[in-house]
């Protein structure tokens, strides 16, 4: 019957917290909870782990990090619900846990808007469990082709790595072009070109209405009727803030969980980080969850300072994603259009900086990311390039805007 700190999630977020807290307090009673029954993992990793079967990216604070800390860590348990009027979490068994202060850290899970997804023989790449049921049932044999349904990150993501594996991979999308939500028309047909040309066979503008079987998964039934057939299916359709278990409890969800400007989710200490917090983009000022490392890490930092009593405001994230495994970088920061473009195009190298009244409010690079750095602080500050637009797009180094604070 732990009291203390309990962290709900052994994400990025909750084991950044945790480390964080144990640094200024020693002696501080730390519980750390996960539905998974390994050490805390860094999910962005997953796919280089069964690709080369090195491990140290995956368990990025070690696989000791629970011990070494002190934390009295319960993984492969399962919260069912919180009561935050009497500071207590029911766990899965029945078991009830009360808190002094609790973080809410966990994450995100797989977002289906299709039917079957829950068939047996549908995997998903949302955890390191769930990849590993499907990387595990490639490396048995007799998935010689595999039907992703979903072409965002994780979707185009997962099929570089089955192609890897060997696997004939059909990539669906209902979309025009992959990764819609973060990839302007040039910058996803660059990627598009890159997958194509790894074997992966892609069909845009291809809604699916769902996964079909009667016990088990036999096929996707697009909306135009023909069912496409493989020996695995995967469901890449979206993530959402897992907050099933706060059903009930006194904090407040939107599509995440509410929070305040620095991140506390409801009266009696209860704060949230990561994936699973709704928090504001800094650009727009809208509430939206970013759901990548960095923010759920910088979050952590902000919640670990509320909970040592020295409570910090959060600047907000912004739209951020980079591919990997690609043989190209991709980088996709803020918004996807302005009302004026700038663009250099050089076989697969693309700059294209996206400005609205002036100021960058978000950029795509391809082929070569140096100058991410530079948009990105040009950006966040609101720095008005009209004047030199004309040289932002010179990437020679030692370019005279290189040096423009
Ligand atoms: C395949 C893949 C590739 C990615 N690539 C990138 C990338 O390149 N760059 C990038 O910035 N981001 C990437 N991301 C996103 C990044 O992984 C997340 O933003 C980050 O993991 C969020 O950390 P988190 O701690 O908030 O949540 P999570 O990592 O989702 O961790 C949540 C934790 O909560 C636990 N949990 C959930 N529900 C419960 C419950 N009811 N009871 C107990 N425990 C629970 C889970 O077991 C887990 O320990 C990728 C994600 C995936 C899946």
């Amino acid at each position: 019957m732990a009291s203390g700190i309990v962290i709900a999630g052994a994400g990025p977020a909750g084991i950044t917290v945790a480390e964080l807290l144990r640094r200024r307090d020693p002696a501080q009673a730390i519980t750390l909870i996960s539905a998974e029954p390994f050490a805390p993992y860094s999910p962005p990793a997953m796919a280089d782990y069964f690709m080369t079967g090195r491990s140290q990216a995956l368990y990025w604070k070690g696989t000791d990090v629970c011990e070494r800390l002190g934390l009295e860590y319960l993984p492969d348990t399962r919260i069912r619900a919180l009561n935050a009027s009497d500071r207590e979490l029911t766990l899965e068994d029945g078991t009830r846990l009360v808190y002094g202060q609790l973080v809410i850290a966990t994450g995100s899970g797989l977002y289906a808007p299709v039917s079957g997804y829950d068939l047996d023989g549908v995997y998903n790449f949302k955890s390191l469990s769930a990849a590993a049921r499907l990387v595990d049932s490639v490396r048995a044999g007799g998935v010689e082709r595999a039907v992703i349904v979903g072409a965002g990150f994780i979707g185009v993501e997962l099929a570089l790595l089955l192609g890897n594996l060997g696997v004939n991979v059909v990539l669906l999308e209902r979309e025009d072009r992959l990764m819609h939500r973060m990839l302007d028309a040039e910058t996803a047909e660059i990627v598009l070109e890159r997958v194509r040309s790894r074997g992966v066979e892609v069909q845009l503008e291809t809604p699916a209405r769902g996964f079909i079987g009667a016990n088990r998964a036999e096929g996707v039934e697009l909306e135009s009727g023909q069912v496409v057939r493989g020996d695995a299916y995967i469901a890449a359709t979206g993530v959402k803030p897992n907050v099933d278990w706060l059903q009930g409890s006194s904090v407040a969800c939107n599509w995440g969980v509410v929070v305040d400007d620095c991140l506390r989710a409801a009266a009696g200490d209860v704060w949230a980080a990561g994936d699973v917090a709704e928090t504001r983009d800094r650009l727009t000022g809208e509430r939206y969850v970013h759901a990548i490392f960095p923010n759920a890490v910088a979050q952590a930092r902000i919640v670990a300072s509320g909970l040592l009593g020295y409570p910090t405001r959060y600047d907000g994230a912004e739209a951020m994603n980079s591919l990997k495994h690609l043989g190209v970088d991709v980088m996709a920061v803020g918004a996807s259009a302005g009302d004026e473009e700038l663009r250099l195009r050089h076989g697969d190298t693309l700059r294209k900086l996206f400005l609205r009244d002036g100021r960058i409010v978000g950029f795509r690079l391809a082929a070569d990311v140096s100058a991410a750095g530079v948009y990105r602080s040009l950006m966040l500050r609101g720095v008005d390039v009209r004047g030199w637009r004309h040289r932002l797009l010179d990437v020679r180094p030692g370019a005279a805007w290189l040096g423009v604070q």
